[in-house]
């Protein structure tokens, strides 16, 4: 039996206006946001849903979003069970077609269980965004290297807050929140930043970026670049796995 519904106020007209806003508090004619239905969580036997909403790069099903950075042919990686993409070693880096700025980024990976070498030269892949800033793809479990080389570093600059990494042939989750940076004038006026959960682990928070990376160098604003780039996945030499990679774009966050 359906019980009556009370109805209560959906807004205000009287209350005070939110400094630096144009709205009022609990605004009466302030739009809702766009109704999304959420994605779903992945497995280790099965990747999740995308949010409705998204721009799906990778579903499992084919490579058609994405390019080679070599020559701008097909992109050279191979299909694989499970949904996933393997890299095809020294076939070079892969990159989407479409341009991204300030995004939210989903992406799985797997490190291959056969071990060859330690450090560097474990399950070494890598996350560009825009082409230019890199969440560092490695097997960091149990596998010693330099902090800013670390699974989830943001490469040469900043380690994780944390290692959250599992054991190689285990599925990793990284859900990035990255801000394209700002130039005026030539000038960088704002620098990208990047908050990064690793397995759902915080590894960066909103940190900001010294420049596009560098390795075994200083990163620089010093070539300026546009507005957007390609999200781009490193071939490293290691046959790293990826599955479910999706992003949003977003509005860079309004300053208080
Ligand atoms: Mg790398």
């Amino acid at each position: 039996m359906a019980s009556e519904i009370k109805e209560l106020p959906k807004g205000y007209t009287d209350t005070p206006v939110i400094p630096g806003q144009t709205w009022r508090v609990h605004d009466i004619e302030r739009p809702s946001p766009p109704v999304v239905t959420p994605a779903t969580g992945s497995t280790q036997v099965a990747a999740g849903r995308p949010p409705s909403d998204a721009v799906v790069l990778f579903d499992g099903s084919n490579l058609d979003a994405w390019e080679s950075v070599r020559d701008g042919g097909v992109a050279p990686w191979k299909l694989v069970a499970g949904g996933a993409v393997e890299i095809a070693p020294r076939t070079g880096n892969i990159r989407t077609k479409q341009h991204f700025g300030t995004c939210q980024l989903h992406v799985e990976w797997r490190a291959p269980t056969e071990i060859h070498a330690d450090s560097q030269g474990r399950g070494n892949s890598g996350v560009f965004l825009m082409g230019h800033y890199e969440v560092q793809v490695l097997d960091g479990y149990d596998n010693p290297t330099y902090a800013d080389g670390l699974t989830a570093s943001i490469y040469g600059q900043y380690p994780p807050l944390a290692n959250a990494s599992v054991p190689p042939g285990h599925w990793h989750t990284f859900d990035i929140v990255f801000e394209s940076p700002v130039y005026e004038g030539g000038a960088i006026a704002s620098p990208a930043t990047l908050t990064v959960f690793h397995n759902g682990v915080l590894a960066h928070l909103r940190q900001p970026i010294q420049g596009p990376t560098k390795h075994r160098a200083l990163a620089s604003y010093d070539e300026e670049h546009g507005p957007e780039g390609p999200l781009v996945l490193q071939d490293h030499g290691d046959p790293v796995q990826f599955r479910n990679i999706w992003i949003r774009r977003l509005e860079r966050m309004q300053a208080l």
